[in-house]
């Protein structure tokens, strides 16, 4: 008898975000679904006040529209000469419906001046699981500096500013499966796989 496979949402809107999670996901061995294959799901304001409750508010939300188990992700950049900013406003730095390039200039701009050495950064990267009432949280950080213009066509977001020093190169100037085996969303998602390989799904317990 064919066992069918368990089935979990991804919680985003967020095509570059989706692209990345199915590629790590991909042997997890849950069938993946997105948002897209559910057009009446709510859209999660994130209002939260850490990038854990946005996590958080959107998994929950996704579960309980679609019964399902839902895996939500939710991103900060954090710069240390900045205070930690923009941190859970980084979708939104330059303002409420900033593109990535506006974001990125802004970065640019407010770190005008600070030298090599001053700009450290790093990427913080909170999933939630969720299945009705139960939520789970894992982490992933990915430690770097800022460069002084953007490199590379790859990636999203703050990509092209994000260096990993090891290695001299920026996120965007990387494959994808470069930058899942060193993101931050990638060892989040790692972890998240070892969570959802011990979850026991509502419809398992019948
Ligand atoms: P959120 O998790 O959708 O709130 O993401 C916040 C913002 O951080 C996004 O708008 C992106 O600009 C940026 N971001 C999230 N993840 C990444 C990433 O992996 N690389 C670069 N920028 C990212």
């Amino acid at each position: 008898m064919a066992v069918s496979a368990k089935r979990l949402v991804l919680a985003t809107r967020n095509l570059d975000k989706v692209r990345e999670m199915r590629q790590v996901l991909a042997d997890v061995g849950w069938e993946v679904l997105s948002l897209e294959q559910f057009p009446g799901a709510p859209e999660v304001l994130e209002d939260g006040t850490t990038i854990e409750a946005n996590a958080i508010k959107k998994a929950l939300a996704i579960a309980q529209h679609t019964g399902l188990v839902a895996l939500a992700d939710d991103t900060g950049l954090e710069v240390a000469a900045l205070g930690g900013a923009p941190g859970v406003c980084s979708s939104r730095y330059a303002g409420p419906a900033a593109t990535y390039a506006e974001n990125v200039r802004k970065l640019l701009r407010d770190l005008d001046g600070v030298p090599e050495e001053q700009r450290t950064a790093r990427f913080r990267c909170v999933i939630a699981i969720a299945e009705g009432e139960r939520v789970e949280t894992v982490e992933g950080v990915c430690e770097g500096r800022i460069t002084t213009a953007p490199r590379g066509n790859g990636g999203f977001g703050y990509d092209p500013v994000f260096l990993v020093p090891e290695l001299g190169l920026t996120f965007a100037e990387m494959p994808l499966e470069q930058k899942n085996a060193l993101s931050h969303r990638g060892k989040a998602l790692r972890e998240a796989k070892a969570l959802l390989a011990t979850w026991q799904t509502h419809e398992q317990r019948g």
